[in-house]
């Protein structure tokens, strides 16, 4: 038996009345949970002991499972048949990714999960991702292999970076060497990790995180809310003048903090939908059945009015959590109150209406 037909049979074995949606305590948590409960569904969240406080004071979970290790999750994991006897569904975000790994949640989280886990992989790896991208038709910024051929201003990436922590600019090689060495000094990367750093170009702009949902029912995809992420220091570093920032080297680092609602002028919207239905079209064919639910096009919008991505997110990403009672443009499609999270949740209950949830569940 594959594993998709065993999670096929393991949700066939669900008692329907009682499904129940979980996801780990973290990242956008909140809003998934709140949705699920909105929507009729049981709520479960799986926590470290010192994120239960969080989920009970907001109480938007039916149930808290205390974990010691994340793993316990897996098939075979101290929790994982609790969850079957929860008829739990899985919805995932960035920090359970993270936090349980790419491969484990491929191959060993043997429960029904929301969504297409295949797609997981081509955000994760940075050469399948700019091939999807650039398959869509979507811009991207310049990348140069070979420090030697740095010819402008350019951000430089390391493996492992999370959330952007180490991540600094380098306008030419030489620029390159001494900032490496200076990381490397500090025990920050090792020589190793400079010959996978990623350099890109950087690209001035106004960053805009596009949060889309592709209903696999209805066949469309829906905007649902656009931020801008708040990233110590380098936002900090912009309140410092000119000088002042020459006088004493401060680090510059791109770790987010948090997240800020925007609203796009109305005549990029066009570009929006496009570039929306174009990921989802392609992804149909890299990893059948392709894009389902949430996803996010992380973009800088040039003085051309012209969107450069950098980044795709094949999930919830946690920009959506200024919109837990709605963004503008989901008031539009759905009226008030319907966050991704939420949206997540609805979409399942549509498909039970229409015995459809195997079309979302893998
Ligand atoms: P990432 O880890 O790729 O999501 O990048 C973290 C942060 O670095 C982003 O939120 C941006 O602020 C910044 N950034 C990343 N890539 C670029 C780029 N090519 N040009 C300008 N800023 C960038």
């Amino acid at each position: 038996m594959s594993d998709t037909d065993k999670i096929l049979d393991i949700y066939r074995g669900y008692d329907r009345d009682k499904l129940s949606i979980a996801t780990i305590g973290s990242h956008s948590a909140l809003q998934i949970l709140n949705g699920a409960k909105a929507e009729g569904f049981k709520s479960i969240v799986l926590c470290k002991p010192e994120r239960v406080e969080t989920y009970r004071r907001f109480g938007v979970a039916d149930k808290i499972i205390t974990l010691n290790s994340y793993d316990e999750i897996l098939e075979g994991g101290r929790v994982y048949e609790k969850l079957i006897a929860e008829n739990a569904i899985i919805v995932l975000h960035g920090s359970f990714i993270s936090n349980v790994g790419t491969d484990k949640v491929e191959k060993r989280l043997t429960l029904p999960i929301l969504g297409n886990r295949d797609i997981l992989r081509w955000d994760s790896d940075r050469t399948l991702e700019r091939d999807w991208l650039l398959k869509a038709g979507i811009k991207m910024p310049k990348e140069t292999k070979d420090p030697k051929d740095i010819d402008r201003l350019s951000i430089v990436k390391f493996p492992g970076a999370r959330g952007g922590r180490g991540y600094f600019l380098v306008a030419n090689y030489e620029d390159f060497v001494r900032k490496t060495a200076y990381q490397v000094d500090r025990g920050r990367i090792t020589r190793g990790d400079i010959r996978k750093a990623t350099i890109q170009e950087y690209i001035s702009g106004v960053s805009m995180y596009l949060s889309y949902f592709y209903s696999p029912l209805k066949k469309e995809v829906e905007l649902f809310g656009i931020d801008q992420r708040l990233e110590s220091n380098i936002d900090g570093l912009t309140r410092i003048p000119a000088l002042d920032q020459t006088n004493s080297y401060i680090e510059p680092s791109y770790v987010v903090v948090g997240n800020v609602p925007i609203v796009v002028r109305e005549s990029l919207i066009p570009r929006i939908f496009e570039m929306g239905d174009s990921i989802v079209k392609v992804s149909k064919k890299l990893a059948p059945p392709g894009m389902m639910g949430p996803f996010c096009l992380e973009t800088i919008v040039t003085h051309d009015l012209e969107f450069i991505a950098f980044e795709i997110s094949a999930r919830i990403v946690a920009g959506t959590n200024p919109f837990i009672g709605g963004s503008p443009y989901s008031y539009l499609t759905h009226g008030r109150g319907m966050s991704i999270g939420r949206r997540i949740a609805r979409e399942l209950k549509l498909a039970m209406e229409g015995d459809k949830e195997e079309v979302l569940i893998t």
